[in-house]
């Protein structure tokens, strides 16, 4: 018997099996994983459905859901179509400058396009030499007479290829050494060269390279003044680092619900392989670990919507989930045998995916300095990493 889902199915979440049913949403994940594409369609779809930016105010085209409900979600489309789905509803709260900072200008012409899924927007925040560390930024805006000046390269970032605008985080010389700032830059504007790096996994979203020679943009392209990029970026980080352990979680149970399912019917030397404890124990373990990294994530959520979640739980709960479900995903593709280890199915495909989890929106190493800080918040040598 397969145990009970962790998290039951409700009425908003019809909305994303009627969304799944237009759109097989696995199939489209498997289809771009082999031929690397943004998916358009897929995106104004969500939009149309207003399902991107669940948490975004209403009043700015989101559904302005508390996050423990937009969790909830994620962990559904997750769980129904991998990372992709998730990540593009999630790709608003990734734009969280935009949502805090932007002005009414700013609003119209970029954010509501956004949430209708009809412009895709960016995040250029690493470079070549400043990743975890992100104060180490070297690009600028330099002010000139009719507005400001960007040199300089983003690295790593998502939708490379493909956004028509991104929030780019650049230093601001004149404002001070350590000053940072963020600004709307059109992707097509001349001086812009973009480059695609082939990616492990979640090969859709095209991360590359983007250099700006001499890019010219007026005043109204900063969002936001002096001063108020880095507080918001580091405040909007912990809600996003809560939202991923709810997509993780979601690709790894549909994966190993499958795989419990799997190994009843498969037999070896005459029996079922669920029979065996070599195959057993461990799926019986991750169950354990789901149903644990579930409740310690619903505990954070909590905390988050009435402030007291700490950057320390946020940091550790993004680290743990991901871990969870990379050993989950090892095991689905361990015991589907020679088949999990190919592309005909998926699992192999969601192990790519969600190992990201290691790296994006802060390294499982800096989740450790997070919760080493909690710990001894006076310790010599952790430095200040996000
Ligand atoms: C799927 C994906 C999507 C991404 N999307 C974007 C995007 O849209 N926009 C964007 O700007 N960036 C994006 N990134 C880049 C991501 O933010 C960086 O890769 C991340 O911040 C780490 O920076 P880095 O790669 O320079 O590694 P580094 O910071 O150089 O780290 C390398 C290794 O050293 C470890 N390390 C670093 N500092 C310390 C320390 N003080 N103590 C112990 N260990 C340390 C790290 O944990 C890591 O293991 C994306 C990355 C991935 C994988």
């Amino acid at each position: 018997m397969i145990p009970a889902e962790v998290v039951p199915p409700d009425a908003l979440e019809e909305e994303l099996h009627r969304l799944d049913v237009q759109i097989p949403l696995e199939g489209l994940s498997q289809a771009l994983d082999a031929e690397p594409r943004f998916p358009r369609e897929l995106f104004r779809e969500m939009g149309a459905a207003r399902l991107l930016g669940l948490t975004v105010p209403v009043e700015l085209g989101g559904r302005g859901l508390p996050v423990s409900r937009a969790a909830r979600l994620l962990y559904r489309l997750a769980f129904l179509g991998g990372t992709l789905p998730a990540k593009l509803a999630l790709q608003p709260e990734f734009c969280s400058l935009l949502v805090a900072l932007g002005d009414d200008e700013q609003r119209k012409g970029t954010l509501e396009p956004l949430m209708r899924g009809e412009t895709l927007v960016g995040n250029q925040i690493t470079e070549p030499s400043a990743g975890s560390d992100f104060r180490a930024i070297q690009a600028t805006a330099r002010r000139t007479d009719s507005g400001y000046r960007i040199e300089g390269t983003k690295s790593q970032a998502a939708f490379a290829a493909d956004a028509e605008t991104a929030i780019v985080l650049l230093r601001v010389p004149e404002e001070g050494t350590r000053a940072l700032g963020s600004w709307l830059v059109p992707q097509e504007l001349p001086g812009v060269v973009r480059r695609v790096v082939g990616d492990h996994g979640e090969r859709w979203m095209r991360r590359g390279t983007v250099e700006y020679h001499s890019v010219d943009v007026p005043v109204s392209a900063r969002l936001g003044g002096p001063g108020t990029a880095l507080s918001h970026l580091r405040s909007e980080l912990s809600r996003e680092r809560a939202l991923l352990a709810a997509i993780y979680l979601g690709v790894a149970r549909r994966s190993w619900e499958e795989t419990v399912e799997y190994v009843a019917r498969r037999e070896s030397f005459g029996v079922a392989l669920s029979e065996r404890q070599a195959v057993s124990f461990p799926l019986v373990e991750d169950w354990v670990r789901f149903e644990s990294a579930w409740r310690q994530l619903e505990a954070v959520l909590a905390a988050l919507e009435t402030g007291a979640a700490s950057d320390a739980a946020t940091a550790l709960i993004k680290w743990y989930s991901g871990e969870v479900a990379l050993e989950a995903l090892e095991h689905c593709v361990q015991f589907h045998g020679g088949m999990g280890y190919s592309r005909e199915l998926p699992h192999e495909r969601r192990l790519r995916d969600v190992r990201s989890a290691r790296v994006a929106h802060g390294t499982a190493e800096i989740a450790h300095l997070i919760g080493a800080r909690a710990l001894w918040p006076r310790a010599p040598g952790q430095g200040k990493a996000q």
